[in-house]
Order: structure tokens, then sequence, then C-alpha cells
């Protein structure tokens, strides 16, 4: 058996003394894309943030490793150069940073480098919106400055296709999001697997309509911090027609 990419151990993790992961239990090899569900508070976000060592969870039990590593320890940064990928929310518009200073920074970062050559990340970035099907006038728009929940997601994309993430994590926070959006996040993860056969990506949504074009390796379902069922795409279909509260009577 190879090592697996990412592994989650018994993991328990709370914010400010409230539990909110109860014991998860999941693996994910290289290439490897699942899908996370599970109702409103389930703690799905959570569990993308302390993968990433959010600083406002703490982990009070269980381990996180990468490629057999307990990276449990290890600080936000440590984890992006590392290649863990969470789409950078920001609050509020950034006014004056643009869609590619803000690239060419983050790619630095994950890279370890003081500088970038703007150059090189236009060259980069113009590649990947011509392939993504973007208006390359996206590039010079600036933060969340008006963006509509496409462009938000638009702009998640790209830090995935640049930042060359060795596992991604997608949160679909954004539940008022139309299915166009949607569909930028879909397409988005099949064209940069097409390029990144390796990369992994534990995508956090309630569509089983990105699901069907996502088409994930299995499909967990997180009821009050912990997974209560995992299997293939058909558990998303399940979802579809019962709703949560079959899994919700398995965890009372
Ligand atoms: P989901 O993404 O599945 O909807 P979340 O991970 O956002 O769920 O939240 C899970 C639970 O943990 C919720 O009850 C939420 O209020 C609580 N929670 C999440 N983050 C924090 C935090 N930073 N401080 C306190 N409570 C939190
Ligand atoms: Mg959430």
């Amino acid at each position: 058996m190879p090592t697996p990419l990412i592994e989650l151990r018994n993991l328990h993790a709370s914010a400010d003394g409230a539990p909110i992961l109860r014991g998860v239990n999941l693996t994910l090899n290289i290439g490897e894309v699942h899908a996370l569900m599970g109702p409103n508070g389930a703690g799905k976000s959570t569990l993308a943030s302390v993968i990433m060592g959010h600083p406002g969870y703490e982990i009070t039990a269980g381990e996180i490793f990468l490629n057999g590593e307990n990276i449990a320890e290890w600080t936000p940064d440590e984890r992006a150069r590392a290649g863990i990928f969470l789409a950078f929310q920001y609050p509020e518009a950034i006014s004056g940073v643009s869609v590619v200073q803000f690239l060419r920074q983050a790619i630095a970062a994950r890279k370890g480098l003081e500088e970038l050559s703007v150059l090189e990340v236009r060259l980069d970035l113009a590649e990947w919106m011509d392939r993504l099907g973007m208006d390359p006038a996206f590039a010079e728009r600036h933060l969340n400055d008006g963006f509509s929940g496409g462009e938000r997601k638009r702009n998640e994309v790209l830090q995935m296709a640049l930042l060359e993430p060795v596992v991604a994590l997608l949160d679909e926070t954004d539940s008022g999001l139309d299915i166009d959006a949607l569909r930028v996040v879909a397409r988005g993860v099949r064209t940069v697997r097409d390029e990144h056969p390796e990369m992994a990506a534990l995508v956090v949504t309630h569509y089983v309509k990105l699901l069907d074009e996502i088409k994930p390796d299995q499909v967990h379902i997180l009821v009050d911090g912990r997974i209560v069922q995992s299997g293939g795409p058909e558990l998303a279909q399940e979802i579809e027609t019962k709703g949560y509260d079959a899994w919700k009577a398995v965890d009372a």
C-alpha cells in the first residue's frame, strides 16, 4: 500500500473550547477527489480550516498526516509551502490589489520565493485564463471589488491552477451561488486535474449537480463533527432524494 497523501486519524478540534470535530477519519490518496457533504453546522468548513492550520481552531486529539508526516503542529505557511491549498477567503474588498498582483504574492509564498517576476506570472496566468475560458481583462480586476459569485469562484480556480497544490481544499461556503458559478468550479477542477493528475482535492459542496461534473472518487457525509457514511457518487444521489435526516438519526 502506498503512503496516503493526506490522512486524518481520529481528528478532534474545537473553537473557543467548544468541540466541533469529534473523531474524523479520512484518507486521500494521490490524484483522488473526495466530496464532503453534510448539513449546515456539521463542521465541514472547520475541517478544511483545521487541515490548513487555521489558528482559530485547536486540535484536541488525533493527527493529520501529509505523506506520512504528522503536520498538526505546522504553521499555515508551512502547510501552504508543502502544497496544501485552501482558497483564500477575503472578508472584504482589498482595495487596490488586482487579481494578478494577488496571485503573484500567493505564488511567491507557495514557492518560498521573495520575489517573482510579474511577466512570468502574467504569462502563466494568460495561459490558464485561456484554458479556463476566462476574459483576459479579469486579471486586472481588483479583488472582490464588485465580484459576482462566479467571479469569486474564477479567482479561486485561478489560484488553484497557478499554485499547483498537492491537495486542494475547496469549500463552497456560499450557498447563494448560482449553477453557472458552480460550473466554474467543476470545470476548473477538471481542467486543473487534466494538467496535474496527481493533485488531490477535497470538495465541500451541497450540490449534487457539481458532483456530476467533478465525478468524485468518494463521497463522505459529515454529521455533528463525524463522518457517518462514505461511499461512491451514488451516495450523493441518495442525499439529494432523502435529505440528511436519515443520517442525522444514525448519529443521534
Ligand atoms: P459547516 O461548514 O458544516 O456548515 P462549520 O464548520 O462552519 O460548519 O461550523 C460547525 C460548527 O462549529 C457550527 O456550530 C459553528 O457555529 C461552529 N464554529 C465554527 N467555527 C467556529 C469558531 N471559529 N468559533 C466558534 N464556533 C465555531
Ligand atoms: Mg461551511
